[in-house]
């Protein structure tokens, strides 16, 4: 089946199409500062105001408009997850799992705290259903439910006899449900944060390339492509946009595509016999598809097929053919966007923060950032203004092994996941 586009189909972010990114007025920048932030997303943004309260000067710089990275191209969906559950992590890190875990239920509640504070993003606590793809998945998804159970969250399995009551697909084995999610406008909780930053007294400089990085004693000089900024610390937050500036970081991350249809508005009938509590749907798969209804009534679909550079048509076929397949009740609906943008993966999976050639970072969220990276970057400028680490600092960090064949591998291992996602 042809994919049916819009007559005003573009390829861009639904969420900026309607909430553009905010340009601030072009200021000069300071010659000197208390924190440079290099990357303007929830990260950046979220780190500098941390800092401004505390009564640091900081000044944000971003290569591109404020907010051009993952944070205004995701799909919005407010997800207090490691990729392990609570039990996995007390087992791998001992009491550092602990906090590990309180850590996600922080950031998750940080987002809530923000939104009540006057972000208004069109937030709705919906909860999540995470779907088994296979029957081999059910028992995992059955285990977890009572693992975050006793670990004093909201959780519940629902076994495929019932599923009907959660979703409008005969596509999946068994479900788990987690009440404490949600999802928003990506871009407009973007918009909040900028503002919070303007009102915090954060310099805000877009369109500003951070080029090097040099210590000198206990100062720092920032070169950039519009002039040099001599601070007292610096904190990258670049996630799967890191770029030569600091190499020991860029090799920590993995920038892999991840894609994004929307729908036109759905009728509402439709909509509630797909998704009748407006859960955050994701799948189990290695590859797994993202999918939920927006505050208007689009669906907004996910994911990606392979490892390897593709482009916005073809991904954009591709995951229209598979929500035909999840939702054949979607196909006279047309699509009006697609995008793409980068999630930042680990060798671990863990989200990485710490100290790197001098300079405070914090990075790979592997794909659930939305709340994590906004807590993460508040975390670290606490950190550099005094306060103590986060956990995540205690990980080890480990780089991503061959990082300069990525090219070569990336497209090998990635037929090794979908071959284990399709294997009976
Ligand atoms: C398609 C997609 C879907 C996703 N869906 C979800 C989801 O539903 N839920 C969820 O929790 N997470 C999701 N994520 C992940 C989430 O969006 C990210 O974890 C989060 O937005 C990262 O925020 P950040 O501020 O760390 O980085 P970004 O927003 O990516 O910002 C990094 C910035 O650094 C700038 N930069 C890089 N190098 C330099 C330099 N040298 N000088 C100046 N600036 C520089 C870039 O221009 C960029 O703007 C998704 C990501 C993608 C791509």
């Amino acid at each position: 089946m042809t994919t049916p586009l819009a007559p005003d189909y573009a390829e861009v972010p639904l969420w900026t199409d309607e909430a553009p990114l905010v340009e601030p007025g072009r200021e000069p920048l300071p010659e000197s500062a208390d924190a440079v932030v290099v990357g303007g997303g929830y990260c950046g943004l979220a780190a500098a105001t941390e800092l401004a309260r505390r009564g640091h000067d900081a000044v944000v710089v971003d290569r591109e408009a404020l907010g051009w990275g993952a944070s205004s191209r995701n799909g919005g969906m407010v997800i207090p997850e490691l990729k392990v559950g609570p039990a996995r992590l007390e087992r791998r890190y001992g009491a550092l799992g602990r906090r590990l875990f309180d850590s996600v239920n922080e950031a998750f509640d940080l987002v809530e705290q923000l939104v009540g504070e006057g972000i208004d993003c069109g937030y709705e606590r919906t909860g999540q259903l995470y779907l088994a793809h296979h029957p081999r998945l059910v028992d995992h998804l059955r285990h977890e439910a009572d693992e975050m159970r006793a670990a004093g969250q909201p959780a519940h399995f629902v076994p495929a006899s019932e599923l009907w009551s959660e979703i409008g697909s005969d596509q999946y084995f068994g479900g788990l449900v987690l009440e404490r999610t949600g999802g928003l406008q990506p871009a407009r909780f973007h918009q909040g944060l900028v503002a919070r930053a303007a009102a915090a007294g954060v310099g805000l400089h877009p369109h500003t390339e951070a080029r090097a990085i040099e210590r000198s004693g206990s100062r720092v000089r920032v070169t950039t492509d519009r002039g040099d900024i001599d601070a007292g610390a610096v904190v990258v937050a670049t996630n799967a946009y890191a770029d030569r500036l600091v190499p020991a970081l860029q090799r920590r991350v993995l920038p892999v595509g991840s894609y994004i249809i929307a729908t036109e508005r759905l009728d509402p009938d439709v909509a509630a016999a797909v998704n009748p509590h407006r859960r955050m749907f994701v799948d189990t798969k290695n590859f797994l598809f993202y999918w939920r209804l927006t505050a208007d009534g689009r669906m907004v679909f996910g994911g990606r097929r392979s490892l390897a550079p593709v482009s916005i048509a073809e991904a954009r076929d591709f995951l229209h053919a598979s929500m035909m397949r999840i939702h054949p009740q979607l196909r006279d609906v047309a699509i009006t966007h697609a995008w793409g943008g980068n999630v930042a993966i680990t060798f671990d999976r863990m989200p990485q923060a710490g100290v790197l050639d001098g300079v405070h970072y914090a990075t790979g969220c592997n794909g659930s950032g939305v709340a994590l990276n906004t807590w993460l970057g508040a975390r670290v400028g606490a950190w550099v203004a005094g306060d103590d680490a986060p956990p995540f600092t205690e990980l080890r960090a480990p780089r991503i092994p061959l990082w300069s064949l990525r090219r070569a591998y990336l497209p090998v291992v990635g037929q090794w996941y979908r071959w284990r996602d399709r294997r009976p």
